[in-house]
């Protein structure tokens, strides 16, 4: 990991000689480059200074407990050099650095798929290669209707009714029994689909509409019903405890709440909008306690 210049002061380090053996232990007593030991000359980047704890190496000049000036290049902490734990750090801080401003900014892979429409199960067998040929392959009459059709042409108009709004949906089920009609004296009934005559089971099939859904909306049909959206679109639900617990506030306020005239506000939506309303307000010492066995005895 390294260790940084500020960290240096205090550390147990061994001093070595050019020949590169330990001649001393020491610990670090300055350590900043403009420091200075004989009060003349400042440290510089090069040096350290460190006092002298035991002296290994006999014929040295060193004496313990004196401050001496010693090289970075050759004063070891933990075996390694300061200098080059100082090296060692920067490059650290450097990439901690680097890493830090990257972040947010995920590199792109290029492994990554874009997600798939979600698809239900039977959306999918419908529109699949091979659901769409054992549609082919299957009989619908002795008339064979199935055979007028190829494999993209099915696909496409099962893509359009199964890919398209309620209302667009609706409409195509509707339709089909509106246009309907039976064959010259016969009592088959049939249909014009993309200019082909098909019969109600070759239509059903080439769809994917299922034989409940086909009568239902020949039901629809004949009562005369238009294209609509889905039936829950756009309506506001009402259970039948919201229903209740609107009528239980509604008598709360009506009975025991005072009008207060000085504080209305004008009605942003609904029925009332743009008019305005009085702000009803429950009177002091309201609890939901008695409201509570009030409303129970009823
Ligand atoms: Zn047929």
């Amino acid at each position: 990991m390294g260790l940084g210049r500020a960290d240096w002061c205090k550390k147990e380090v061994d001093l070595i000689d050019n020949r590169g053996t330990i001649v001393a232990k020491a610990y670090v007593e300055f350590a900043k480059e403009w420091q200075s030991i004989d009060g003349r000359a400042s440290l510089g980047e090069e040096y350290v200074g460190v006092v002298v704890c035991e002296v290994i190496e006999r014929g040295t000049s060193l004496i313990t407990r004196t401050l001496q000036k010693w090289p970075i290049k050759k004063t070891l902490y933990e075996g390694v050099s300061l200098y080059n734990q100082e090296r060692q750090y920067n490059e650290n801080v450097q990439v901690h650095a680097g890493s830090h401003n990257r972040r947010g900014s995920r590199q792109y892979c290029s492994q990554r798929h874009p997600r798939l429409p979600l698809q239900t199960k039977q959306k999918e067998k419908l529109l699949n290669k091979l659901g769409i040929e054992q549609t082919l392959k299957s009989s619908c009459c002795k008339r064979q209707c199935l055979s007028q059709f190829t494999h993209d042409l099915v696909k496409i108009l099962r893509y359009e009714m199964h890919h398209s709004d309620m209302k667009s949906k609706d409409s195509i089920r509707l339709a089909v029994h509106r246009n309907s009609y039976y064959l010259l004296g016969t009592k088959k009934q049939v249909c014009v689909l993309e200019g082909k005559v098909v019969c109600m089971s070759a239509w059903r099939m080439i769809y994917g509409v299922s034989k409940t859904d086909f009568y239902r909306y020949r039901a629809y049909a004949e009562s005369g019903r238009r294209p609509q959206n889905h039936g829950g679109l756009g309506r506001k639900k009402t259970s039948s405890s919201i229903a209740q617990a609107t009528q239980t506030m509604s008598m709360i306020l009506t009975t025991r709440a005072d009008s207060m005239p000085h504080r209305t506000r004008t009605k942003c939506s609904g029925v009332l909008k743009g008019k305005k309303v009085v702000e009803k307000i429950l009177p002091v010492g309201t609890k939901w306690r008695t409201i509570l066995e009030e409303v129970n005895k009823v």
